[in-house]
């Protein structure tokens, strides 16, 4: 089994999806032998709490993995403990400092390989330290058990600094130098300098985002023809996912903090089993929960915790009327970064607050703890700039309702909260502060 997590990247981006520039290529050859679903959603804009619900089939209401807890309980049971337990020998490949023994996230893995510590360098995509690992890996597997191995490229997160020929091609025909600098700026400048910039900057920007997405998908069509040469591709279950997508100037917003717009939420979702049968597009509302389960009814594993909301993909389309739910809390480390001065506290203010999405076929409700909810259309409005919430109050308050119904019935208590950041790794950390996230 091979789980394969895109960090960041929109669904919206695949050729396969619609995307118009060539972003990926190597994806939409392999979408053609996979199933691949057209509404797939996180169940949060953020790393750890996504990653929490792909390891443990939960939402982040019930793992509890947020903004405000950092980690994930050690009495959860994860997906590689119970691939440990149907006889897999286990693997992460982590680029992300997240996923990491900071967080728990890492937990169960028979092995981690903390590629953050070495931050990936700009290298060919045939030769990219992950997939070069990933192989020396498998030299070593004996065969005499399956294997399971969980990948975290990271690419597409800010810093956009994809190797020369990426970024050729999707931003610097067309931008300047001076404006292709001043593109790659962090989020947090963004929402300090007043959620502005021209519009040739943001289209840089855009660019420089697809140069990214586009070179991650050359190092993961590189990593499957080694399978392949391998012979380790064709009898191998393979899904290709993300943990969340990435503002680009949407409603005013960079990077994946403080929104639960489908712009962060909707990712790419492909599972190819092996063999490469039964490919087909479905059009069912998905999560990333869903993969946890899947992968286990694949392999044969039980799972019989109450509290997992996932559901086997594989068994045939969802309802449509199905509620994708999604949660962002408090971003209480990234705010944390914010100068202390009086406009830098007005700037990041009205995103001092924990919000809660629900989408029932395709009306969705924002809920805001600070009591500033929005509903959208999605199928009529799919930007979310439409806020209908003054106009369809009742539709507003029935969502609100069944959302609070969902998440009561599954909240679960974090009795032992986040260790401080002083206390963790400090190679950790200064891989977070690369990532934009700790000053
Ligand atoms: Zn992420």
């Amino acid at each position: 089994v091979l789980l394969v997590v895109l960090d960041t990247t929109r669904a919206d981006r695949l050729g396969v999806n619609g995307y118009g520039p060539e972003t990926t290529p190597h994806l939409d050859a392999f979408a053609e032998q996979a199933v691949r679903f057209e509404r797939a959603y996180s169940t949060s804009s953020w790393t750890v709490a996504a990653h929490g619900s792909l390891f443990t089939g939960m939402l982040p209401v019930t793992h509890g993995a947020t903004q405000e807890n950092l980690r994930l309980d050690d009495e959860l049971r994860t997906l590689s403990e119970y691939l440990s337990a149907s006889g897999y020998q286990t693997a992460a490949f982590t680029n992300n400092s997240w996923i990491s023994q900071v967080t728990l996230l890492s937990q169960g893995f028979d092995t981690v390989v903390p590629l953050w510590k070495e931050r990936a360098a700009r290298v060919p995509a045939n030769a990219h330290p992950t997939n070069r690992s990933v192989l020396d890996w498998l030299e070593k597997y004996d065969g005499a058990r399956p294997w399971f191995a969980f990948i975290n490229y990271v690419e597409p997160h800010w810093p956009y600094t994809a190797p020369q020929e990426y970024r050729a091609r999707f931003a610097d025909s067309e931008h300047s130098l001076r404006v292709r600098k001043r593109a790659g700026f962090p989020a947090i400048n963004w929402y300090l300098g007043g959620r502005r910039a021209s519009p040739e900057v943001l289209r840089a920007r855009i660019g420089l985002y697809d140069a990214e997405v586009a070179y991650l998908d050359a190092v993961l069509g590189a990593l499957f023809d080694e399978l392949r040469e391998r012979s380790q591709f064709d009898d191998t279950l393979i899904i290709v996912t993300s943990d969340h997508g990435e503002n680009l100037g949407e409603r005013r917003h960079q990077g994946h903090s403080f929104t639960l717009y489908d712009s962060t939420l909707r990712i790419p979702l492909l599972i190819r089993r092996p063999g490469g049968a039964s490919a087909a597009v479905r059009t069912d509302p998905v999560q990333l929960t869903d993969v946890f389960a899947t992968v286990l009814a694949a392999v044969g594993s039980e799972v019989d915790d109450p509290r997992v909301t996932g559901r086997d993909l594989l068994q045939g389309p969802l309802p449509e009327e199905r509620p994708v739910v999604a949660e962002y809390y408090e971003p209480r480390t990234f705010i944390g970064r914010f100068p202390d001065t009086p406009k830098a506290r007005a700037a990041v203010a009205p995103f001092r607050r924990r919000l809660r999405s629900i989408q029932v076929g395709s009306e969705k409700l924002i809920w805001g703890s600070d009591g500033r909810h929005e509903l959208y259309e999605t199928s009529l409005d799919p930007g979310e700039l439409d806020n209908r919430i003054e106009r369809d109050p009742e539709r507003a308050r029935a969502l609100e309702m069944q959302l609070a119904t969902i998440l009561a019935g599954l909240e679960r208590d974090v009795s032992d909260p986040q260790p401080p950041l002083s206390e963790m790794d400090p190679e950790a950390i200064e891989r977070l502060r690369e990532l934009g996230y700790v000053p």
